[in-house]
């Protein structure tokens, strides 16, 4: 057959159409998902294995490795030996060295004496001689061949069932060029330069056949750029897109407002929350919609960041909206700024879902004639009959349990005076602090504020892990405290008992039994309380009131007081079964002490604990930093569990490493938001080939369809 005519191969080409690839081969392609032929250039090596430095026998020394080449002088089989073993001396024109395989056996009749063999490995001192114990090895025609190939990384593939590494890099070395001649270069000569890149398809040759370490993580760079760059612009394009065109109220601020509004506040303001209102007034000052994550640790002082945006608009004479993923903690919201707007004009109202009838109706009605100023609620605030005169902003507490399509809906209740659609700011608050990965990506269209210092007055907290032995003593610690004058809460993974767990058989603790237990049989002089999400909300709201006013020395409680709850004379929080919870919700309870003048004890009870769980465990002993806690927390979960659910958002990498390539997803972002800016529809020629590659990897809706 000839071979003069190169086959050549289409962007849409399919895979069975290379050469080396039948029916069989195409099925099992076709499995991993590689379905057109220049797929296969994306399927990079998991490893590369590195050929050692061809050296001459006479020059071996020990401890080194190396590649011999040379004849085999003479083998023998020593199956008696224990372990067994086959020895054979190898010759080239400089001297000998022996090579042993332990085991060897299968390797008997594997050759003669007068073969040609290449050997490498780690050289090892044995007697008077240099030897190599279990190289690897194979046939060749000379040296040559093997300082050829020396420094030369041998690429292994993810194999799959049948298909082995071996055939993979076969089919992709026999096809290389013609795929590479699909590629389009993605970036000029000037820009590769500055980033300090080779060209893709460079860099696409040397992940496949590297000739050095160097090579190789040269064309790592690239790649990984090139992942994360299509990725970032796939971000920016898309905030791009629900932008323009987008008006929301100017509102702008002046120092009588300024000053009127800090007037309201018993403090002054700490540096990071002046830092963080100050981005926000940026924001609502422009006629585009503000679309902001301000992130900060429980008790950081976000509520009054929120307040301040929500009072900017209310002294222009807009409305606002407060929402909470629970009806509790929209009515904490709704108290805690309610400290603050004693005596002032502004009219706000709590709308949740145990209003009816009449009331509910009136209070919709003054809602939408502008009567009210602030609503605080839950995401019931989106349900159709709640409309608004003149919603200016949106503050929502808790993003992970709104998603995009929530901050849609918030959009559509946006309306001027004129009836014209204008669209509300939007600024979306957070105590679970974001790792910088998921801020650049997931998060990657909010612009993002951070509150990182504490106000003044928050106290240290000193974290124990308690074992089951130290429990009495831990018990013993609490009654002390509470003697003292200081309450506690005790924190339930569950609130009833539940079946064994099938996989180690323990029965957990929960919150019902234990507020027994723990009234009747260890503080029986105490008064022990139980709050849960399930109770009506009268007895909720009272439970909570007679904890605040220490009618009540310990809550036993479930998750409920995961957020909300303010009591500063609550100095202990025990958490039972703490292995099984994760470190933000660890880190979230935490918050709920630490709150007052004295010292606070949060005590983690876990006994046996998994490995994941001790280092978790250890972590909260270690650390308060909430920013430090989820960056460990993403660390040990890995991106795609971090938010638990399969809708993370996070893209599928091939090769780039969120956590590990930081700096180069931080470039990526700047460029990639840099070009969205000057073409935010990719219309520019020289961006075509980013266009098409775009396309490939997302579809076309991303740019071209319409996301909104
Ligand atoms: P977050 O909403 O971030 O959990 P809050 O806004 O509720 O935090 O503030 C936590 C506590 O700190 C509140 O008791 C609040 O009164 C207090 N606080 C907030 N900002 C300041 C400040 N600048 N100076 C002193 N105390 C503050
Ligand atoms: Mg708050």
């Amino acid at each position: 057959m000839s071979s003069a005519a190169k086959p050549s191969l289409g962007r849409e080409t399919q895979i069975r159409f290379l050469k080396g690839v039948g029916p069989r081969r195409a099925a099992l392609l076709e499995q991993l998902g590689l379905c057109r032929a220049r797929d296969l250039l994306e399927y990079y090596p998991r490893g590369y294995e590195f050929i050692p430095p061809v050296r001459d026998l006479a020059d071996l020394l020990a401890d080194q490795p190396a590649t011999v080449v040379g004849e085999v002088a003479d083998l023998r089989y020593i199956g008696r030996s224990r372990p067994p073993r086959l020895e054979v001396r190898l010759r080239d024109e400089t001297g000998d060295c022996r090579l042993v395989w332990f085991h060897g056996g299968f390797l008997r009749n594997a050759f003669l004496p007068g073969d040609r063999i290449a050997a490498w490995g780690k050289t090892s001192r044995y007697q008077e001689t240099v030897q190599l114990v279990n190289p690897q090895w194979r046939r060749v025609e000379d040296r040559r061949e093997m300082i050829d190939q020396q420094a030369a990384g041998r690429a292994i593939y993810p194999a799959m069932g049948q298909l082995r590494s071996g055939e993979i890099a076969r089919i992709l070395h026999d096809n290389l060029d013609a795929l590479l001649d699909l590629t389009q270069e993605r970036f000029d000569a000037e820009y590769r330069r500055q980033r300090q890149i080779p060209a893709r398809q460079e860099a696409l040759r040397w992940i496949h056949c590297p000739a050095d370490d160097e090579q190789l993580a040269r064309a790592r760079r690239r790649l990984k750029y090139d992942e994360l760059f299509l990725m970032e612009l796939g971000i920016a394009l898309r905030r791009e897109k629900l932008q323009r065109g987008r008006t929301a109220y100017r509102l702008e601020m002046d120092a009588k407002l300024d000053e009127r509004i800090r007037r309201r506040f018993p403090f002054s303001l700490t540096p990071d929350q002046d830092k963080v209102i100050a981005e926000i007034c940026g924001d609502l000052a422009r006629e585009r919609p503000m679309n902001r994550l301000c992130q900060g640790d429980v008790g950081s002082g976000k509520t009054v960041v929120a307040l301040y945006a929500a009072l900017a608009a209310i002294g222009r004479g807009l409305q606002v909206a407060i929402m909470a993923p629970t009806e509790i903690l929209a009515e904490q919201h709704f108290l805690g700024i309610e400290r603050y707007l004693q005596y002032s004009r502004v009219r706000r109202c709590l709308l949740v879902g145990g209003l009816t009838g009449g009331r509910r109706r009136r209070q919709l009605e003054e809602i939408r004639t502008g009567q009210i100023d602030i609503v605080v609620g839950t995401q019931a605030l989106l349900q159709q009959d709640v409309e608004f005169q003149q919603l200016a902003l949106v503050v929502v507490d808790e993003q992970h349990k709104f998603g995009v399509r929530q901050r849609q809906r918030i959009r559509s209740k946006g309306r001027s005076a004129d009836g014209g659609q204008l669209d509300p700011h939007c600024l979306v608050m957070t105590a679970t602090p974001i790792p910088r990965t998921l801020a650049l990506t997931v998060f990657g269209d909010l612009e993002i504020s951070t509150i990182e210092h504490l106000p003044p007055g928050r106290r240290q907290i000193t974290t124990r892990w308690v074992p089951p032995e130290a429990r009495d003593s831990a018990y013993a610690f609490i009654r002390d405290k509470v003697r003292q004058g200081e309450q506690a809460y005790f924190v339930y993974p569950r609130l009833e008992e539940s079946c064994p767990n099938p996989a180690d058989g323990e029965v957990l603790k929960s919150a019902v039994t234990e507020q027994r237990h723990l009234q009747n049989e260890v503080f029986s002089e105490l008064r022990v309380a139980l709050l849960h999400g399930q109770m009506p909300r009268p007895d909720k709201q009272q439970i909570m009131e007679d904890f605040r006013r220490r009618r009540i020395d310990i809550l036993v409680a479930t998750v409920v007081i995961e957020v909300g709850i303010d009591v500063p004379n609550a100095t202990i929080m025990v958490i039972e079964h703490a292995d099984r919870f994760g470190l933000a919700q660890l880190h979230q309870l935490r918050g709920r002490i630490g709150r007052g003048q004295r010292p606070s004890y949060c005590l983690l009870f876990a006994g046996d604990a998994s490995e994941i769980a001790r280092q978790r465990l250890e972590i909260m002993t270690e650390t308060q930093n909430g920013f430090r806690i989820a960056e460990e927390d993403l660390r040990l979960r890995g991106p795609g569990e971090f938010f638990g659910t399969a809708q993370h958002g996070l893209p599928n990498l091939k090769i780039a490493n969120l956590i590990e390539d930081m700096d180069l997803l931080q470039m990526a972002r700047r460029d990639a938001f840099g070009l969205a800016k000057k073409d935010h529809d990719l219309q520019a020629p020289e961006h075509q080939p980013l266009r098409r590659a775009l396309q490939e990897q997302f579809g076309d809706d991303l740019i071209l369809g319409d996301v909104g």
